[in-house]
């Protein structure tokens, strides 16, 4: 079966959005994966569908009822783990897409205004996942950003597959510069090394310019990249 990510959403409409450009896109259209919106809105209470309530305790905002949530679940699970986009979660990483792509799909639920029902998500014992240290609007860009992030990592939605496999994080660094033609541009040339010809030059001089960039702009990763390394 076709790896598939199912969205959980107020804003159906906003499906594929980015998703549907570029190499994700095509790869949507050739059949390589799939896409499912399923709108909240449907499972919502009465004549109005409502699908939230003000804050138990008082406060700003308004929450997702635990029990329209919980019947849009009831509708769109699938196989593979079921994914709550939050500001609170786990960091996503490019371990997690990896994880996520070998895997059959994943089911996601977006949030908005001030999140979701807690009861709801400790019925299911649902993971809480993060794009990053910042308050979105609405949880539907960051499933975009989960979504792409795992689906280029499908068989087969790359061309070269080898890409994926030098860029940034896949060996716990960021990635060298890169450069094309044409050979000088403004005054500057392109590093002697890489029209030399000599491969492994070549190789030796991105493998040090990963390290640098990674050393000198993220002391985090660096720092776990000396300490696997390490284990060796
Ligand atoms: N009151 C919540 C809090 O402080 O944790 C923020 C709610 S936010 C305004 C509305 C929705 O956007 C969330 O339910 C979540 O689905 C999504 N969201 C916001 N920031 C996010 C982030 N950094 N990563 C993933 N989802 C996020």
């Amino acid at each position: 079966d076709v790896w598939t990510a199912r969205v959980i959403t107020l804003f159906p409409e906003l499906f594929p959005g980015v998703l549907g450009a570029s190499l994700t896109g095509k790869a949507l259209k050739d059949g390589a994966w799939c896409l499912e919106p399923f709108d909240l809105r449907q499972h919502g209470i009465g004549r109005h569908r409502n699908v939230d309530d003000t804050p138990a305790g008082g406060g700003a905002g308004m929450v997702l009822r635990a029990d329209v949530v919980d019947a849009a679940l009831a509708a769109a699970r699938g196989p593979g783990p079921v994914i709550y986009l939050s500001p609170r979660g786990a960091p996503f990483t490019q371990a997690r897409a990896q994880a996520l792509a070998a895997g059959p799909g994943v089911t996601l639920l977006c949030g908005r205004f001030e999140g979701v029902d807690q009861r709801v998500l400790d019925h299911h014992g649902i993971e809480e996942v993060s794009i990053g240290d910042y308050v979105l609007t609405g949880g539907e860009i960051a499933a975009m950003a989960l979504i792409d992030a795992t689906v280029r990592l499908l068989p087969g939605v790359l061309g070269n597959a080898a890409s994926t496999e030098e860029e940034s994080f896949s060996a716990g660094l960021l990635e060298h510069p890169q450069y094309t033609r044409p050979a000088e541009w403004q005054g500057r040339q392109i590093p002697e090394v890489l029209t030399s010809g000599n491969h492994a030059a070549v190789e030796t001089w991105r493998r040090e310019q990963a390290e640098e960039l990674t050393r000198t702009r993220r002391p985090d990763l660096w720092a776990r990249y000396l300490a696997d390394h390490d284990n060796d």
